[in-house]
């Protein structure tokens, strides 16, 4: 756990921490995460899904 400095009223908060404790500001990081996140879970769908037509591929081959 680390902390950061709210850009909004300067003071130290968690970097785990959701919005900022002392004033309430949003942390932008925590969106930036989840929208990665995101992406990169449907990434995983689209491998799996070439992995099981790869899959059916070879075994039509033999
Ligand atoms: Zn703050």
């Amino acid at each position: 756990m680390a902390l950061i400095i709210c850009e909004e009223c300067n003071k130290k908060i968690s970097d785990k921490a959701t919005k900022c404790i002392h004033c309430g500001h949003p942390l932008k990081e925590e969106v930036t995460t989840q929208q990665t996140e995101q992406r990169s879970g449907c990434g995983l769908i689209v491998l799996i899904a070439l992995g099981i037509i790869l899959a059916v591929v070879i075994m039509s081959l033999f």
